[in-house]
């Protein structure tokens, strides 16, 4: 019986450096998860950069959203919009 004694070693398997993808959001951004009922679809709207509200857009057809933060605004992490 021919049996091999060596051990097959896979190289090459590596796809190479990580890449980070440039456009996520910094880890740790706020963000609420929203419910679109005009596509009844979900998505996440993340802080603004101004930190004053939660900034936004249906994902299926654009329409734009912004959830205030503070005083009058909201402090659910799960948003309906309308
Ligand atoms: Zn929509």
């Amino acid at each position: 019986v021919a049996t091999p004694d060596y051990i097959l070693e896979v190289s090459g398997l590596s796809t190479g450096p990580e890449r980070e993808v440039e456009t996520s959001p910094p880890a740790g951004r706020p963000w609420l998860a929203v419910h679109w009922k005009c596509c009844n679809v979900y998505s996440r709207v993340y802080r603004n950069i101004a930190q004053t509200a939660y900034e936004g857009a249906c994902p299926s057809c654009g329409k734009p959203v912004r959830a205030g933060i503070g005083s009058g605004g909201t402090s659910q992490r799960f948003f309906a919009a309308s």
